[in-house]
């Protein structure tokens, strides 16, 4: 099976709506072994989401932005596995007055947590988790995969998120840079939307969700994850071998639309 034998760090699970769960699962499908973190009381509801995947796994505690946490899980996952082949970054936040059509007045205290939280923290658990993603690389490669909404655009309502996500994006290109002699490949998958609790909290997700519904090629399902999660496992497996510091879609094909189409029959 394609993630044969890897042992797989996978944040970001909180319900069976979550991208990181459909993640988990095609991961566990095709063979890999994985560890879940959340932060907080998100733990709670990660635990009992956990026993509806196909293996229960394992919950730990880490708040990204804590240094401390991470280095518990690098811990961890040395005593467990002695390594580690794929990182899921699935971790994104904003306070509401940074979100909604506020972006020329939110202030600078909530844009910064947005920017922490949802992109500065790819490069605080990359090196964290440095050691154990170092001893897969020198035994085939290893591989760091985010989640992005493609940051190239301004948004509707998606305001300092957006930029968050410029940002988690540039992140990737420069980690990608800097981990490459470690084999480390650094990618991130840029989803359509997905109605999940971090879409839902958005005000006005609708008016960016209901495009997609109307104009993606492809078409597209608000609650199915599951080719989402399909390609952050090829991501992490020894398939994408050669493929580091890159943007890879999957939205329907809504990325590749440069006018405002004629939205289909219902
Ligand atoms: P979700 O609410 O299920 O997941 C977000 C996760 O981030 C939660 O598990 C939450 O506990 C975790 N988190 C927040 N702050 C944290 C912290 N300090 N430390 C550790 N974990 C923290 O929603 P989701 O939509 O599955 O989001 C996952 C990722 O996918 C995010 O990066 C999001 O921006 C991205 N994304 C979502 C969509 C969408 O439409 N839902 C589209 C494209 C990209």
């Amino acid at each position: 099976m394609l993630l044969d034998g890897k042992k797989l760090l996978i944040t970001g699970v909180l319900t069976d709506d979550s991208i990181a769960f459909a993640v988990a699962k095609v991961a566990q499908e095709n063979g890999a072994e994985i560890l879940l973190t959340n932060v907080g009381r998100g733990v709670r509801l990660t635990e009992k989401v956990a026993r509806k995947l196909p293996t229960p796994s394992d919950v730990m505690q880490m708040d990204v932005n804590n240094s401390d946490d991470v280095a518990a899980v690098a811990s961890e996952v040395m005593d467990r596995w002695g390594r580690l082949d794929g990182v899921l970054h699935s971790i994104g936040f904003a306070p509401q007055d940074a979100l909604g059509g506020n972006f020329l007045t939110a202030p600078w205290e909530s844009v910064a947590v947005a920017f922490q939280t949802s992109a500065y923290s790819l490069k605080g658990l990359s090196v964290g988790l440095l050691e154990p993603l170092k001893i897969a690389g020198a035994d085939g490669g290893a591989s760091v995969v985010s989640l992005t909404f493609d940051g190239r655009f301004a948004w509707p309502i998606y305001d300092w998120m957006g930029v968050a996500k410029a940002g988690l994006e540039s992140i990737t290109r420069y980690l990608a840079r800097d981990l490459g002699e470690h084999a480390i490949r650094v990618n991130t998958v840029s989803a359509g939307p997905i109605r999940t609790l971090a879409g839902k909290s958005i005000p006005g997700f609708d008016t960016i969700s209901g495009a997609w519904s109307q104009r993606a090629p492809l078409t597209w399902s608000l609650t199915d994850a599951t080719p989402v999660g399909q390609m952050c496992c090829f991501l992490m497996s020894d398939w994408a071998s050669m493929t580091t510091g890159e943007l890879i879609h999957v939205d329907g094909g809504y990325h590749a639309l440069g006018a405002d189409f004629k939205p289909r029959e219902e």
